[in-house]
């Protein structure tokens, strides 16, 4: 029965992933044709062409997701739900392109083009930092309105010794996410979905928000976005130093590659070896600060909540372990506190009949 349900799931999770794949690739490339098939003046013409040769691209790719959904979750969400989603392609589309249109209109010289590309990178760096999307969920969400969870809760944050802004529900018990995330660099907000709430046990929800706690306390979020800064400017820098001093392809293609490989390379590549680390880590911290059986537990709930299978292979889900690798790990932490117990207990034992 539950090799049957992994195997569904896996499908599930393999469908998703290439409806998600297959649709950033031709968002990809349809750029990249309208992008180097431009003239000078036209840019802002194609920019309006390329997006509503897009749309029906999107609400075809956010109609599978959704039908796949219904199929596999039973959502109770309806469509507009996913075209919105689906629609937020067009925020990197759309910015790169007034962007790159802006640069080579006004300039066109190799350094100020070079000067151009470290303020586009920098505005791009401050966007993740800022992260408009803390806005948004703080608006959409309200403070956990259970008092035990929340005293609990705060308990913890207390016994790790952090401060954080507080604790909040975003409800997403229409689309059945089951998730929890950190968000916000100073005094983060830890966030948790109603449909997790309801569906774990009181003392699964605290593992689960000390796992987020963790990450607070080991100001994981801070490392991550300071990586990604250096990051995607060394990569971007030297992309278009190659690309245009030494090989002289141009400004255009320097900037391109420039812009949307360090991207791509940072966020695909190089980020998830730092994210399975920090959630390694931040698990092994939240089962000190709880008990790992309770929290492996959870994770696995919470994965046949999300129809997630258990040994998601790697690539469908590049930021996390998969569960049952997490499973693992918390099942040894577990036989050594036993094992250290029963040590301390004989040694115990030992000192009282001497
Ligand atoms: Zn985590």
């Amino acid at each position: 029965m539950q090799e049957r349900e992994e195997a569904t799931n896996v499908l599930f999770w393999r469908m998703r992933a290439t409806i998600g794949i297959v649709t950033g690739l031709i968002v990809f490339f349809t750029s990249l044709i309208f992008y180097f098939s431009s003239v000078r003046d036209d840019y802002f013409i194609e920019l309006l062409e390329e997006t509503l040769l897009l749309i029906p691209l999107l609400l075809v790719s956010s109609y599978l997701t959704y039908e796949l959904d219904m199929k596999y979750k039973k959502v109770k969400a309806g469509y507009s739900l996913y075209i919105r989603n689906s629609v937020s392609y067009l925020y990197i589309v759309v910015p790169f392109w007034i962007m790159s249109a802006v640069v080579i209109l006004s300039f066109g010289k190799p350094y100020l083009t070079f000067i151009y590309l470290d303020v586009i990178l920098s505005l791009i760096i401050t966007a993740i930092i800022i992260n408009v999307r803390v806005q948004i969920w703080k608006r959409i969400s309200k403070e956990i309105d259970s008092p035990t969870v929340l005293k609990r809760a705060k308990g913890i944050s207390e016994r790790m010794g952090i401060k954080v802004s507080g604790f909040r529900v975003v409800d997403w018990s229409k689309t059945k996410i089951a998730n929890a995330f950190q968000a916000g660099l100073f005094r983060p907000y830890i966030f948790v979905s109603n449909f997790l709430l309801e569906n774990l046990t009181e003392d699964e929800d605290m593992a689960i928000i000390a796992h987020e706690l963790a990450h607070a306390k080991r100001k994981h979020l801070k490392k991550t976005l300071i990586f990604v800064g250096i990051d995607i400017l060394v990569i971007g820098n030297t992309l278009f130093a190659v690309i245009v001093f030494l090989l002289n392809y141009g400004l255009r293609l320097g900037l391109a590659f420039g812009i949307t490989v360090s991207i791509f390379t940072t966020t695909y590549v190089l980020l998830p070896f730092l994210q399975r680390r920090y959630e390694k880590e931040a698990d092994l911290i939240a089962a000190s600060f709880t008990d790992p059986k309770l929290l492996s537990d959870s994770l696995l709930k919470i994965s046949r909540l999300n129809h997630s299978p258990l040994n998601l292979p790697r690539r469908l889900n590049l930021s996390h372990p998969s569960t049952n690798e997490r499973v693992e790990y918390l099942k040894e932490m577990e036989n050594d506190r036993d094992k250290e117990a029963n040590d301390m207990g004989i040694r115990s034992r030992g000192e009282l009949n001497h």
